[in-house]
């Protein structure tokens, strides 16, 4: 596979941009070859300067549900941009927009739109703080909110300490409102609200945690979660950034069959624009300015072309609820294919899949299964590197962490499902080698 373009561009983009790019992982910095830089992509496939083709498993992290450049959402995306970009003023596109989610997820009666899923957690807890009148936030080790201070936060020395920065630049004033626990781990949960159970605003979680693999909550501790936090009268912040139309039309929550009092959205909702957004219930939701004192605005919030998009995309997802079926189908065959090469060859692997989020974690024989963080970081990152980069090079994109979800859209054929497992079985006998 010949890089030699990107690898210009990648030392060209160096120069100006930190690390070349504009978020972090795009980098690849845990594998040993350079980042292909994109042209242009259609339907499963994305394709690179020096002319490479790829089966796209990480669509813009999540969002091209319905694959690249879906023809209807181009069309819309055309017609919205011959009429204006953005005008800072409201828009019909932005109650069109508002009502479908509200509409798909009934815990979410008002929903207010921002640019990205960092903007969307971070003003839920805002929310969530001024409504309760209280400070401290819990968070679960292994999830990811995006990058504000409050939640750009590890777990402290010890169980059941206050939370330490995660970066640099983060206050400890800050991490300290920010207690960390353990995901699926209903005892840990328990001993939290005991210690600062009046004193807990809201509790934020990933309901099928996207950024440490995919590891799906179990019922149970979604079910205490709901009771604990009704009982000491703190928030249920469902993060919907990847899982929001992703999992289930009706979101994560459908599949939990639980009410979170706080919703946060990103990325399909945004159809690949940039978009974010946060809802509840109406005497929540009412809270925000300017109708309460909670202030949160947006210079571009509700943008033409990404509500325009966003509506589109969910319009499609709404009105060919077979998608789902036929998305679970393929995620299914693939998940089994990868199971039976890693079997032929004698490589531990562990997969966890819900609906089209799937991930395979290299695995030694002590981990059979991958359910929080402790188990999920046990897995052999040397060898997904490997991994990944013999993927590539049949290929094959795939994130290039081994913490990363992996995607399919609506446009990823069967063809494209059997020549991903051939790939990964010529990829895991390399690595036999
Ligand atoms: N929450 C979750 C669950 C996410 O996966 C992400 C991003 N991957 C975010 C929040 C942050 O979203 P953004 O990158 O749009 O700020």
């Amino acid at each position: 596979m010949d890089l030699q373009k990107s690898k210009i561009a990648f030392q060209e983009a160096q120069k100006y941009i930190p690390g070349g790019v504009n978020s972090p992982v795009r980098a690849f910095k845990s594998v040993s070859i350079n980042p292909p830089f994109i042209q242009r992509g259609k339907g499963s496939k994305i394709y690179d300067i020096d002319g490479n083709e790829y089966i796209d498993y990480v669509l813009s992290w999540g969002p091209l549900i319905l694959g690249h450049c879906h023809p209807e959402v181009v069309k819309a995306l055309h017609n919205t941009v011959e009429t204006g970009t953005s005008f800072g003023a409201p828009i019909e596109m932005e109650t069109k927009l508002a009502k479908l989610i509200c509409e798909a997820v009934p815990s979410v009666e008002m929903v207010r739109m921002v640019n990205s899923g960092t903007e969307a957690t971070m003003s839920a807890l805002r929310l969530a703080r001024a409504y309760t009148n209280r400070d401290i936030i819990v968070k679960f080790i292994g999830n990811y909110h995006g990058h504000s201070d409050s939640l750009l936060v590890k777990a402290g020395s010890g169980a059941l300490t206050h939370g330490i920065p995660d970066s640099p630049g983060v206050p400890e004033d800050i991490a300290k409102n920010t207690i960390t626990a353990k995901y699926n781990d209903i005892e840990g949960l328990m001993e939290v609200f005991k210690i600062y159970g009046d004193k807990i605003a809201g509790v934020i979680i990933e309901p099928i945690a996207g950024n440490m693999g995919v590891v799906p909550a179990t019922q149970e501790f979604i079910d205490f979660l709901r009771d604990i936090t009704y009982k000491y009268g703190a928030l249920l912040i469902f993060d919907e950034v990847m899982t929001g139309f992703r999992v289930a039309y009706g979101c994560a929550q459908s599949l939990y069959n639980v009410m979170p009092d706080i919703t946060c959205f990103g990325k399909i909702i945004g159809g690949g624009l940039p978009v974010g957004a946060y809802g509840g219930k109406r005497e929540i939701m009412s809270k925000i300015s300017p109708i309460g004192p909670v202030y949160q605005a947006g210079t571009l919030s509700g943008n033409p072309l990404a509500v325009t998009a966003g509506f589109t995309t969910l319009k499609i997802l709404r009105d060919n609820p077979k998608i789902y079926e036929e998305l679970e189908q393929k995620a299914a065959r693939l998940e089994e294919g990868f199971k039976e090469n890693a079997i032929k060859l004698g490589i531990n692997i562990v997969i966890n899949r819900v609906g089209s989020m799937i991930c395979t974690y290299f695995t030694d024989e002590e981990v059979e299964e991958v359910y929080d963080y402790e188990t999920a970081i046990k897995s052999n990152t040397k060898m997904f590197a490997r991994y990944f980069e013999e993927m590539l090079k049949q290929g094959i994109y795939l994130a290039s962490s081994q913490f990363e979800a992996g995607f399919i859209s609506a446009t990823h054929t069967i063809e494209d499902i059997e020549k991903t497992i051939e790939a990964n079985y010529n990829a895991l006998k390399k690595l036999t080698l």
